[in-house]
């Protein structure tokens, strides 16, 4: 397996990553979504202070590329003048919060009052800046979710806990993490590896349960009320956000959401909506939930992250029209597996010369194969039926 560097922390508006292609930060919508003009104002900054390249990560924020030293407080007065942050550098490090774009009304209430426990708590401050929230999606270190008219908070894993509170569940869960886990442990996964879920609980007062697994929704294409953008690889440029901004404006409330698919979804359409997959698909955005793109998942790989051992999108790519297997086939510019953190179907692990392929697993796993050519990989897939 080729070596990966695990970083222990994740960039934000005022602490850069450098990458190959300068430096890279990411912002972080607020649980209200964006409205259209701030999305314009965030396309004109990284056009014309990084390189008009803007990602969506699977935690729903904004992530700029090719800003440099010179370049990066005029970014960010843009991004605070056009209130996409908070001022507060400790702020910016821990507001992770990925809210459904479905979300009730009780479950927006959640939203809120976790934002704003994420802002104004000062006692935070150990919390890693890898630690995320989640409100109606369970892909987060805790999620609240609203199962039926019950309020859960959960852990990876399905472990889950019934409250009348979730705000609270969450704060003494965050408080219990913050107590038991070892130092440099940034994620909740690793404490419940490590611990066992039932000690949280207990440590915060509340009683276990384990939900069963359920299916994620697509959240590309029509949709109740709402209309999904799907970004390929999850990149899209700055006319194409300008275009979304304008989509919002003429087919919904002009406000977006960001979700957990890498998509960007236009809220407040009204049902059976017309015209807008088809000027959607005009900016470049995939509007259909089968779109086989939406099944392969790409790191920025070459030239742009230090690194990389292949530009993984532009393998990806290629690989596009083969790709026939169930799940998702990610290609990974090396083994620290950015671009699907939990896990694909089929991964193609770059390294210096090749390529090793891990099926069912995480690009640091165990691999299947070793040191193949592409074309070996590919057809490494096609006997296995995979590829077309
Ligand atoms: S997985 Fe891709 S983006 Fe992440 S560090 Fe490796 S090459 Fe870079």
């Amino acid at each position: 397996m080729s070596a990966a560097i695990t970083r222990g922390w994740c960039p934000s508006l005022f602490e850069p990553m450098a990458a190959g292609d300068g430096l890279l930060v990411r912002v972080k919508p607020r649980v209200e979504g964006v409205k259209a003009a701030q999305l314009r104002e965030l396309a004109d900054a990284a056009a014309a202070y990084g390189s008009g390249q803007i990602e969506l990560t699977n935690r729903g924020n904004f992530q700029l590329r090719g800003l440099s030293d010179k370049t990066l407080a005029a970014f960010s007065g843009a991004v605070l003048s056009a209130g996409l942050a908070s001022t507060d550098p400790a702020v910016e490090r821990r507001r992770n919060i990925l809210v459904s774009p479905f979300a009730g009304p009780a479950a927006m209430t959640v939203a809120r009052q976790l934002e704003v426990w994420l802002e104004s708590d000062d006692g935070l401050h150990a919390l890693p800046g890898k630690f995320g929230f989640a409100v109606d999606e369970a892909a987060a270190d805790i999620s609240v979710l609203q199962v039926q008219e019950q309020m859960m908070v959960a852990l990876p894993g399905g472990y889950a806990a019934a409250t009348p509170d979730p705000v609270a569940a969450v704060r003494a869960l965050t408080h219990a993490f913050l107590g038991l886990a070892d130092a440099g442990m940034a994620r909740m996964a690793a404490l419940v590896a490590a611990r066992g879920a039932a000690v949280l609980f207990a440590e915060a007062g509340l009683s276990m349960v384990v939900l069963q697994p359920s299916d994620a929704p697509p959240q590309v294409g029509p949709m109740p009320g709402a209309f999904g953008l799907g970004l390929a690889f999850g990149v899209q440029d700055a006319v194409m956000l300008r275009g979304a901004a304008g989509l919002a404006e003429r087919f919904g409330n002009g406000c977006l959401r960001t979700a957990r698919a890498r998509s960007l979804v236009v809220v407040g359409t009204g049902d059976g909506v017309s015209g807008i997959a088809a000027a959607a698909r005009a900016l470049g955005y995939i509007t259909e939930p089968g779109d086989i793109r939406l099944r392969i998942a790409a790191c920025a790989g070459l030239p742009a992250c230090p690194q990389a051992f292949s530009d993984a999108r532009a393998v990806a790519a290629g690989l596009a029209a083969h790709w026939a297997g169930p799940g998702v086939l990610h290609v990974s510019g090396c083994a620290k597996g950015c671009a699907a953190p939990g896990g694909a179907a089929v991964t193609l692990v770059a390294g210096m010369q090749n390529y090793d392929v891990v099926r069912n697993g995480r690009a640091r796993d165990t691999p299947v194969a070793h040191g193949l050519s592409l074309d070996e990989a590919v057809e490494w897939m096609r006997e296995k039926r995979l590829c077309r």
